[in-house]
């Protein structure tokens, strides 16, 4: 079990599969805050799902295991993945993206609500560069540097063709993890845009993240994140 930032490398870079990967991050206790509210947000729960265990631990990837795509989020949500035990679920900014995924063709169905929903990922996977929910959404530098070499490590085995990253958060841990994974992406990071296309391999490109702060105020709209996707599957096929 990783119980400091050297364990996650050593354990990250040695894990000889994505299921040894996933069960290394599932555990995982590296960073004392994080796991600190993980847990307390498992406990005290919103009064909503008070009926409901919590996973309150670290967070996996999921879907395909070769995916042409791969989105990426900041980390999971208090009361969606960090509730649910997976990424982008039971929450809305999981809502707007399965939808969306939906329609790309990228997803089974619409909706992502609990781990028994039937829910398939299609030629996709779904990740968080931060695997833990942290207070307020925003881990610290240390945070994400030390959850990192999961990352690295994901990629490496998954090499998508393409990477859709959500919110800036994901967008700036995207390079430098996928350089560490072999890729072949930009140095110079461009500047963060809704539909900036980083062009490589894997190619990246930015969204901005569906969360309520951007659906409830027209910053992204439905059509906005259609338009990414549709060009995730039109360079992923290609
Ligand atoms: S954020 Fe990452 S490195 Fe930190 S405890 Fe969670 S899984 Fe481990």
């Amino acid at each position: 079990m990783a119980r400091d930032a050297g364990d996650v490398r050593r354990l990250a870079s040695s894990a000889p599969s994505l299921g040894h990967l996933d069960a290394r991050v599932s555990v995982c206790r590296a960073c004392p805050r994080l796991v600190a509210w993980r847990e307390e947000v498992a406990t005290e729960k919103r009064a909503a799902f008070a009926d409901q265990p919590y996973w309150g631990r670290p967070i996996q990837g999921y879907g395909a295991e070769r995916p042409a795509v791969v989105v990426l989020g900041l980390a999971p949500a208090a009361h969606g993945g960090n509730r649910t035990g997976r990424v982008f679920t039971g929450d809305r900014s999981a809502d707007w993206l399965l939808r969306a995924m939906h329609r790309a063709g990228l997803a089974s169905q619409p909706t992502s609500t609990h781990v028994g929903d039937g829910l398939r990922l299609l030629d996709a996977r779904m990740l968080a560069a931060v695997r833990c929910a942290p207070p307020a959404n925003k881990p610290t530098p240390a945070e994400r540097d030390t959850c990192a070499p999961w990352l690295v490590a994901e990629l490496a085995m998954l090499k998508p063709k393409v990477v859709v990253a959500l919110g800036q958060f994901a967008w700036l841990s995207a390079f430098p993890a996928l350089r560490q994974a072999g890729g072949d992406v930009p140095a110079q990071v461009p500047k963060f845009g809704h539909g900036v296309l980083a062009p490589g391999a894997p190619t990246v490109i930015a969204s901005y993240h569906p969360s309520q702060q951007n659906t409830f105020t027209g910053k992204l709209t439905e059509a906005m994140l259609d338009d990414v996707f549709a060009t995730a599957v039109t360079l992923a096929r290609a």
